[in-house]
């Protein structure tokens, strides 16, 4: 019997396993991963640290039982061609998935310095954040401004530190109206935070500079690492059978993304190989983040090259269009944009720019 062992069950292990049963695989899947059960993280920053009642988990625990996929709670210590080791075991396996996700970069402080990549770094967050604690909150990209929101909420007393208008890559010039709407809310420092700061001004100190790939589990192993797992644009490895899907991976010629969508993503494309089917046009990749009680999402990639041309829909919603062709939407509180722009990016619609700026006109009757 076929048999496919996953190192890693958060979004993209855990996709694979679920992915395999739709598709109707036949053979064992095994998840291994420290934890209980397959957890969530985007939750983590904001729902989570606020609420008391959050459930991170990716299935209901019957959910394994039903589509006969094995939980191993335990960590990978190496693997090879066909093969995997943990701390207790050793399995043999056609399919090896590394979906070891990434660790939280840190900031080296004469204070201790809080990070938010697990759920117990968000337990250890949720005790440390009450009213009137003063919070420094160090980031360029999408967690920062999560946090300080959560932070907020919780009654602390927020200044960020960022260098730049966080997450401009991914939200295009919308990033800055989000920038706008957190220095309303909160101190903003516009430099990073350093050694030279007078840190006795905090309480507190989190960290959100970024990740690195979980790669250790695979520095002996043989698959090529630079920044991140190298895989080609099949997920596949220089190893014969062995994949590396999320953050951990990093695409041949690409940058490395390291965003949720991306690790159901790739977890899809690996279902595909597996079981030697075509895949569907693939979706845009797509981000999300809530902060500040607005929703930005964006589809695609929406900084315009230069042959290429941004239109406005209203203040809220961008386009970058390449002759009539959609390349990617964002949104501020707006996710028909970013669904309509889903399907025209999915179905090749051809698109004209006066209708996308043209905010009488529906967006969703542009994506049929
Ligand atoms: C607080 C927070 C908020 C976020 N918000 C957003 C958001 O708003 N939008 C967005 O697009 N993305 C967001 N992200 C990013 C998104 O959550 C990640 O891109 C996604 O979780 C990556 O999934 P993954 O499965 O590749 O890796 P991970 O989620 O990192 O999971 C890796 C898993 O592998 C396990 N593992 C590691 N090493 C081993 C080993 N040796 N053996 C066995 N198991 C191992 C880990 O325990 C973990 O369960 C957020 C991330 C965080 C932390």
């Amino acid at each position: 019997m076929p048999s496919t062992v996953i190192i890693g069950g958060s979004v993209a292990g855990f996709s694979v396993a679920a992915g395999l049963r739709e598709a109707g695989y036949t053979g064992t899947v095994t998840i291994i991963d420290p934890h209980e059960t397959a957890l969530d993280r985007p939750p983590l920053s904001t729902e989570y640290l606020v609420d008391d009642d959050v459930d991170l988990a990716l299935a209901p625990p019957e959910w394994f039982q039903e589509h006969s996929v094995t939980w191993v709670q335990d960590t990978a210590i190496s693997f090879g061609p066909g093969t995997v080791e943990t701390t207790r075991q050793h399995f043999d396996a056609d399919h090896v998935v590394i979906a070891t996700g990434a660790v939280p970069k840190t900031l080296d402080l004469a204070k201790p310095v809080y990070t938010l990549r697990s759920l117990a770094d968000a337990q250890a967050l949720r005790a440390a954040l009450q009213p009137g604690v003063r919070v420094a909150i160090a980031g360029g990209g999408l967690l920062a401004p999560e946090l300080a929101t959560s932070a907020k909420t919780l009654g602390a007393k927020v200044t960020v530190f960022t260098p730049q208008v966080p997450a401009t890559e991914i939200f295009g010039e919308l990033a800055h109206s989000l920038y706008r709407n957190m220095t309303d809310q909160v101190d903003v420092i516009p430099r990073r935070l350093t050694v030279d700061e007078n840190l006795a001004d905090f309480d507190l100190v989190i960290a959100a500079v970024g990740v690195a790939p979980a790669v250790e589990l695979a520095q002996d192993s043989g698959v090529s690492i630079d920044d991140g797992i190298v895989v080609d644009d099949h997920y596949r490895t220089n190893i014969d059978g062995v994949y590396a899907i999320g953050d951990v991976c990093r695409i041949h010629g690409q940058p490395r993304h390291d965003h949720w969508d991306h690790g159901r993503a790739s977890a899809a494309r690996v279902v595909h190989t597996i079981m030697g089917t075509q895949p569907a046009v693939p979706t845009p990749q797509w981000v999300w983040s809530d902060q500040f009680g607005h929703d930005a999402q964006a589809v695609g990639r929406v900084i315009p090259q230069a042959h290429e041309h941004l239109v406005h829909r209203g203040d809220h919603a961008i386009f970058v269009i390449n002759n009539d062709r959609l390349i990617g939407a964002a949104a501020i509180d707006d996710h028909m944009v970013i669904r309509a722009a889903t399907r025209i990016i999915t179905r090749d619609v051809r698109v004209d720019p006066d209708q996308l700026a043209d905010t009488d006109i529906q967006i969703r009757r542009l994506a049929r």
